[in-house]
């Protein structure tokens, strides 16, 4: 809780959004957290979204971090009020399609694969840019890009990680002239326990910080999945 504290001043003075990354802790837990002032909470995993939020306050914002399946996105589509985590065209489609069924528009972030590792999903910058100029972007009147989310190599070279989100901000800025309908970037979502003040300081606008708040995981695995 004290963690939590400085944290939250730190990211207000600077006005970066704070995601508190809920995966694997009890809503006992969370609700700690939530009762400290923070209403913003992420998910890696679907299942665990589907358990947690009907035993927490209807006024929690979730966002969904890590990798969906296209055949779960129906089910956590009500849920969800961010999606950081769309790493393939067939799920910006698949997204579309269910949210025109329940007649809303939601909002996403692409993944982009910043990391000098072969693990972590997401685009590269090429692809990434691909889709912002498909013209059947245009038609998907039922999602809507904030901008990306990336995680940056999970090393102690803080010069190495500093060039990964710096290069994102980069892309982050250069996309606005791709602007449209349904793409307007105003979300920059890097930075998690280990290095969120090298994110804040090359531009992020959000953060997305578990260990640091809730204490170390359990289970390390906690990766993307
Ligand atoms: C687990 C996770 C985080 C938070 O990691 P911490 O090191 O606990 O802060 C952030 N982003 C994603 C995508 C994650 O899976």
């Amino acid at each position: 809780m004290t963690n939590y504290s400085y944290l939250i001043n730190y990211l207000n003075e600077r006005k970066v959004k704070l995601v508190a990354v809920s995966k694997t802790q009890p809503a006992s837990a969370i609700l700690e957290i939530y009762n400290a002032g923070q209403h913003i909470f992420g998910e890696n995993r679907v299942q665990e979204i589907i358990e947690k939020h009907p035993l927490l306050p209807d006024d929690i914002e979730w966002h969904l971090i890590g990798h969906l399946q296209t055949n779960k996105v129906k089910s956590v589509i009500r849920i969800v009020k961010l999606i950081q985590s769309v790493d393939s065209f067939k799920l910006l489609r698949e997204i579309n399609k269910e949210a025109k069924k329940i007649n809303r528009v939601v909002d996403v972030l692409l993944q982009i694969h910043i990391a000098h590792e072969e693990t972590k999903f997401g685009f590269n910058y090429g692809e990434a840019k691909e889709i912002l100029m498909d013209g059947d972007l245009r038609n998907m009147k039922h999602i809507f890009i904030r901008g990306f989310m990336g995680i940056a190599t999970f090393t102690d070279d803080a010069d190495q990680v500093r060039k990964e989100f710096r290069e994102l901000n980069n892309f982050y800025r250069l996309s606005a002239q791709y602007k449209g309908s349904n793409f307007n970037p105003d979300i920059l979502s890097m930075g998690m326990s280990g290095d969120y003040e090298i994110a804040v300081d090359e531009g992020s606008t959000m953060v997305r910080i578990g260990s640091l708040i809730f204490g170390k995981r359990e289970n390390k695995a906690g990766g993307t999945n």
